[in-house]
């Protein structure tokens, strides 16, 4: 079961994260959640197969091409977290408040070759969404043989801004308009 490990580091009764149900209908949506746990990061996932292939990203994406953004792959996701904006309770797994920062769709090519690209650890797509536009590739590094580790970076397109901080200059959810402390305060 695909999201057996997302299910079993959290407590539904408790957090108000979605439990999910793994789809059989494809679809391209993306999400990059803002999260604000023990330490600050951006979750980065795509939805392949039915669920949300997850990365960690400590800093956060970037619009210039020669800067490489570490990415851990974690759990795969529910689709349904692409909807998830609000506050973990103090405890819980992941406990903090979520932002949507960005969400859209992506394009990735067949996916036969998507899931091939996964497998080889080299993963190039087009994102289509409200901050981030344009061409980007995730690629698996062999750094101390952890799979988990992989980098995020922006291609050289009309989308590309050298030493752009597109995280400091957009810094509100692309879904709501709040930022981090408005979502805790409105929703916990
Ligand atoms: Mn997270």
């Amino acid at each position: 079961m695909k999201l057996g490990k997302y299910r079993a580091k959290r407590h539904f009764q408790k957090t108000p994260e979605p439990r999910g149900i793994e789809r059989k209908i494809r679809g391209n949506s993306f999400v990059i959640q803002k999260h604000r746990a023990s330490h600050l990061h951006y979750d980065f996932r795509l939805e392949v197969d039915g669920v949300l292939k997850s990365w960690a990203i400590p800093k956060g994406p970037s619009l210039d091409p020669s800067e490489k953004r570490l990415a851990i792959q974690v759990e795969d996701h529910p689709v349904e977290y692409k909807d998830f904006e609000g506050v973990i309770p103090p405890g819980e797994y992941g406990a903090g408040v979520v932002m949507i920062w960005d969400f859209g769709v992506y394009e990735a090519g067949e996916v036969e070759s998507l899931r091939e690209a996964l497998t080889k650890g080299e993963l190039k797509f087009q994102l289509h969404g409200k901050k981030l536009q344009g061409g980007f590739v995730l690629i698996q590094t062999k750094y101390k043989d952890s799979r988990k580790n992989w980098l995020l970076i922006k291609e050289k397109d009309e989308y590309a801004r050298k030493g752009s901080n597109i995280t400091e200059e957009e810094s509100t959810s692309a879904y709501s308009g709040k930022t981090l402390d408005e979502i805790e305060r409105l929703t916990s």
